[in-house]
């Protein structure tokens, strides 16, 4: 029997992990310049936080969570998301001093949704979230690091769609507009829509089905609607981003998946990716940590989709930013100690070595470096010790050059200043 991993779940590794790598470190660095702290929190979460937090009529919660009993019969569900968690980790350990109130974090969500290009059943995410500002600025100022994310990775052609969504005063009126006007289209729209009108109507807007979204063009706009407040929210973040010179659509179709936003709602989105063309989304939750149980704390935050930012960059062929790779090709057991020595000292100093004890035979050797990518081989058995000097073979110009024993770490060191190691 061969064992798979699971349907619409994959391993990551070797060779499209260096570009994982490469996006969390700049993540990390530019959160961690804007006074964020990274928060893990378990990817197993108590059913309730997310059926209360995201709301029972998304399509999240009704069809594409992990939900299952535990061994005591505790309701309990892989997190679909990564804001309920923080924001119930928020309220657990940090409402009460409110020292720590922006969060960033890196990890796995889950959603039994049906995999295609771009759409897994576990996706990566990276995301952040900022507690206890109303703020208008802030809100441009989470989308602004979204943005430079993506800036500093060199991605292109991202396009970020900004919406209000309004609030609690003026989202029932919207909402009253727009049931009118789907009421008069029912018959025409795909079934799915037939019954988000009766439950979520907003969510008829986001509909992928074409005819629907041909039928749904004239339907009113949330920001005809909004309350003065919100309209003045909605003309702040817009003055914020300009002044970041950010540039951005506002999008009235764009109403997310989620029902705690409220106010700003935003998504990057790319043409690259086909039909899941969106990379990342967020917005503002001001209800959401008073809802599971806070205090009355705003927030504001967005997701990043890892899989599909890698998909992007892997489309523009980024110039590749590995280390130089130095393998130690050692024939003989003494020249195997020698190189055992040799490679720690090298892997010190910062230069990728390996080794292959295993063959007895350079031909092999040297097919083993080739084979993993090596650029330097450094060749060593009983001659070079008894004359002090080794080979080293450029493995890219197949060009080769005697260095003395005890100047191969110089002779690494003048070739690549610190930082390319
Ligand atoms: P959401 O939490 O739905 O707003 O998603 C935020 C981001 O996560 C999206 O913009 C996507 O980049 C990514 N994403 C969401 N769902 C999936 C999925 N099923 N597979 C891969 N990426 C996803």
């Amino acid at each position: 029997m061969k064992i798979t991993s699971v349907k619409g779940m994959h391993d990551v590794g070797p060779p499209e992990i260096s570009s994982w790598h490469r996006i969390e470190k700049v993540a990390r660095s530019i959160f961690e310049n804007a006074h964020f702290y990274e928060l893990r929190t378990p990817p197993l979460e108590e059913e309730i936080l997310f059926t209360r937090g995201i709301g029972n009529t998304t399509d999240i919660i009704e069809k594409e969570m992990y939900a299952f009993e535990d061994r005591k019969g505790r309701k309990l569900a892989l997190r679909p998301e990564g804001t309920a968690s923080i924001v119930r980790s928020f309220i657990e350990h940090y409402a009460a001093t409110q020292q720590y109130e922006r969060f960033y974090y890196i990890g796995p969500m889950f959603r039994y949704e049906r995999p295609q290009k771009g759409r897994y059943r576990q996706f990566y995410q990276i995301g952040a979230e900022v507690f206890g500002a109303k703020h208008p600025f802030v809100d441009a100022e989470v989308i602004a690091l979204a943005h430079e994310i993506f800036k500093t990775l060199g991605l292109k052609k991202v396009a970020l769609h900004l919406n209000s969504l309004g609030c609690k005063v003026c989202r029932p009126d919207y909402r009253k507009a727009l049931l009118e006007f789907l009421n008069e289209l029912q018959s025409k729209l795909c079934e799915d829509c037939q019954k988000r009108i009766l439950k979520n109507p907003l969510r008829v807007l986001d509909c992928k089905n074409a005819s629907c979204t041909q039928h749904t063009q004239g339907a009113p706009a949330m920001f005809e609607h909004l309350c003065k407040d919100c309209v003045d929210h909605f003309e702040g973040v817009q003055q914020a981003l300009r002044k970041f010179s950010i540039p951005y659509e506002v999008n009235p179709r764009m109403v997310r998946g989620l029902d705690y936003y409220e106010r700003t709602a935003f998504e990057f989105l790319s043409g690259d990716l086909g039909a899941q063309n969106a990379v990342a989304g967020g917005g503002r939750y001001d209800d959401l940590v008073k809802d599971l149980g806070g205090p009355s704390v705003p927030g504001i935050g967005f997701a990043i989709g890892l899989e599909r930012l890698v998909s992007l960059l892997a489309l523009q062929e980024s110039p590749s930013s590995e280390r130089p790779k130095i393998f130690l090709a050692a024939l003989g057991s003494a020249a195997q100690s020698w190189a055992l020595t040799c490679m720690a000292q090298l892997r010190k100093t910062g230069f990728v070595t390996f080794s292959n004890f295993e063959s007895h035979s350079l031909k092999h050797l040297l097919k083993h470096a080739d084979k993993h990518k090596a650029d330097y081989a450094l060749i060593i058995g009983d001659n070079e010790l008894q004359s002090g000097k080794i080979q080293i073979k450029d493995m890219k110009s197949q060009t080769q050059k005697e260095v003395p024993l005890d100047s191969v770490l110089a002779y690494f060191e003048s070739l690549f200043p610190h930082k390319e190691r």
